[in-house]
Order: structure tokens, then C-alpha cells, then sequence
């Protein structure tokens, strides 16, 4: 599978609800988004009929995400349906971490290989603050519980925000001298309904790994062996795990990219950002076959994301198009 300029597509982002159990601040408004109907998500055996359909062609990894997949009833069941499907080598998953101390067990049995947690904070009241619930998440709870259970190498996404929890850069870069944790930081992408975020909240990466440096001299690094994609890594003296930085708004890494994402009522988007979608569902559903779709979807793949010229508030939240 390739696009109009020639990059290979082998990785899918499935998002499997748009629903969440939190509400961070970057990311979906306090009351919640007009949620989709059940009847037009896509069901676990229509996901499953999509990916049978693109392995052949040529995808080989995967990652549910959502909304927050692990809200989702029975998502072991579908990692085990998606492990059943020939071609398919990588299967990782999306968090926000909440469920995975009782969920990550059960996920690793059904097939999974990895996770990424997302966390924006160590300390439980300003977790609850930026994700507006207090569900008594703890990263290095649940980031043990995935390491426990053989969901390796284990990713942790921070969204950087000036003046919310630029304070804890070096508390988050301190955990991987001793964890084996890849700690990836994300400059704020300012979509959604961001109200009370701007673009005075980014946070450029360069800075961050400045502030990065107090803690010890930076060696660039290749990273975690698996899954590698738009970080850029380095490795504080000694340390079990890396640092990575992830720069949508002060770098383009379009001309590598790999991967095109399903939303949870059955689009396929082939970036991130702007519209460019190509519906499945309903021809899924009408046992119509799906690749003169998939062809016209690669066909339209933007060049690259024009986020730096939008205007806050003009793009679609994360957690609508699968993030
Ligand atoms: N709920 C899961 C989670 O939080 O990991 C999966 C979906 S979430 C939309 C995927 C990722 O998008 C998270 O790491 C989140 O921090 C990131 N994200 C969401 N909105 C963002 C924004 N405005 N800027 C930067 N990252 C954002
Ligand atoms: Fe939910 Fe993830 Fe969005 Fe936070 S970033 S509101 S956890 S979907």
C-alpha cells in the first residue's frame, strides 16, 4: 500500500469510542462532545472485517486508541480478534491508564504487545485538575501493572502546557533513569474547543529538553526497538529508558508518515488533521468490497498537515479522529 508520494502505509489507528472517562483540559469540553450513536460504531467484527481486508495489502501494525478504548465493554475480545488476523505483527494500545492496573493482565493474555499511557501529571491533584475527573490515576501504578504484564516497551505521552505542568519536565525525565520507560513529550496541538488553551500554552520541544539538560547531558538514542514514529529520542547517563520528543507544532514529520486511522463510526482519515476521510461503513455493511476505497483514501493523502496556519478552535478534538 502506498500513497500518492510513494510513502508506504502499514500502520492503522483504530479508535474504537469516542466516549472518555476524562475530560482533559487539551482535549474535550467539560460537558462532554455530542457522542455518536451506537448503532453507527463500527461493531468489533466490522473492525475486524477492515483489517482483514488491508492486511493482505499491507498492513502490519495497529493501535486502539479512541476516545479512551479501555471504556469500551469486552476490548480484550477484540485484541484477540485482531491478533487472529494473518499479516498482523504489532498490536499496541492507547491510554489514558486509568483501567490498566485491572485490565492489563487480562489485555496481554488476548494478544496485546504494548501500551502508551497518557499523563500529564505525577501528582493526583493536578491530574484531576487537567483532566477534570478525579479517578485516582497514577502513572507509576499503572505503568508497573503494564510492565508486570509483558506490555512492553511502555510509552508515556506528556502534553506539555506552560504555566499547567512545565514544572514537572524533569520529574517525568527523571523516571526513566531507573524504568525502563520511553517518556515522550508533546508539544500542545491547539485543536478542539480549546477555551482556556492557546498557543501561549506550547511549549517548544527544544525547550523542553533544555530544561531536560539540567539533569544530565543528552545522548541522541535510537529509542524503543519497536513502534517508531514521529519522536525524536535521547538518553539521559545510564538511564534504563529514553526521552523523546514529539513536535507537530515546531517540526513537520509528514514526509515519513506511515499510518492512516479509523474512526469509530468507520472513516478512514488519512491525516490527522484538515478532512480528508473516505467512508466504509455503510459499504462494510452492505458487503461491498472496501478496496477501491482504501485506493481512493491513499489517493487523497495529504502532503503534509497544515496545523500551523489553522486557527485555534477550527480543527476536530483528538479524541473525535482517533488521536
Ligand atoms: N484516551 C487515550 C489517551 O489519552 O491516551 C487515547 C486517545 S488520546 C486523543 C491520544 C493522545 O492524544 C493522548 O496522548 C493525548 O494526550 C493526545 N492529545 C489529545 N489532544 C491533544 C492536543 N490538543 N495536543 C496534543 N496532544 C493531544
Ligand atoms: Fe480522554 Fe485521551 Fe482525550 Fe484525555 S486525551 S480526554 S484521556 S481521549
Amino acid at each position: 500500500m502506498q500513497d500518492q508520494f510513494g510513502r508506504g502505509i502499514e500502520y492503522l489507528r483504530i479508535s474504537v469510542t469516542d466516549r472518555c472517562n476524562f475530560r482533559c483540559q487539551y482535549c474535550m469540553p467539560l460537558e462532554g462532545l455530542p457522542w455518536l450513536p451506537k448503532d453507527e460504531i463500527l461493531r468489533y467484527e466490522e473492525i475486524v472485517a477492515i483489517v482483514q481486508q488491508l492486511a493482505p495489502l499491507g498492513l502490519r501494525r495497529l493501535r486502539i486508541t479512541g476516545g479512551e478504548p479501555t471504556i469500551r465493554p469486552a476490548l480484550a475480545t477484540l485484541v484477540g480478534m485482531l491478533r487472529a488476523v494473518d499479516g498482523i505483527e504489532d498490536i499496541a494500545l492507547s491510554t489514558n491508564g486509568v483501567k490498566l492496573p485491572a485490565m492489563a493482565e487480562e489485555l496481554a493474555a488476548a494478544g496485546l504487545d504494548r501500551v502508551n499511557i497518557s499523563a500529564d501529571s505525577l501528582r493526583p491533584d493536578r491530574v484531576a485538575a487537567i483532566a477534570r475527573r478525579s479517578l485516582d490515576f497514577d502513572l507509576v501504578r499503572a505503568a508497573t501493572a503494564a510492565q508486570d504484564a509483558g506490555l512492553g516497551p511502555i510509552k508515556i505521552n506528556v502534553v506539555v502546557m506552560r504555566g499547567i505542568n512545565d514544572d514537572e519536565i524533569a520529574d517525568f525525565a527523571a523516571l526513566t533513569v531507573d524504568h525502563p520507560w520511553h517518556v515522550r513529550f508533546i508539544e500542545l496541538m491547539p485543536v478542539g474547543e480549546l477555551r482556556d488553551l492557546t498557543w501561549e500554552h506550547v511549549v517548544p520541544s527544544a525547550e523542553v529538553l533544555d530544561r531536560v539538560r539540567a539533569l544530565g547531558a543528552l545522548a541522541p538514542d535510537a529509542g524503543p526497538a519497536r513502534g517508531n514514529g514521529p519522536a525524536v529520542y535521547h538518553r539521559l547517563p545510564g538511564a534504563a529508558g529514553t526521552i523523546g520528543v514529539i513536535t507537530p507544532m515546531t517540526h513537520t514529520y509528514c514526509a515519513q508518515c506511515n499510518r492512516v486511522r479509523l474512526t469509530a463510526d468507520g472513516r478512514l482519515r488519512t491525516c490527522l488533521f484538515g478532512d480528508h476521510e473516505v467512508a466504509l461503513r455503510d459499504a462494510l455493511r452492505r458487503g461491498e468490497p472496501l478496496a477501491p476505497l482504501f485506493t481512493k483514501a491513499l489517493a487523497e493523502k495529504p502532503k503534509e498537515h497544515a496545523l500551523l496556519q489553522m486557527q485555534v478552535g477550527g480543527l476536530r478534538a483528538l479524541s473525535q479522529v482517533g488521536g
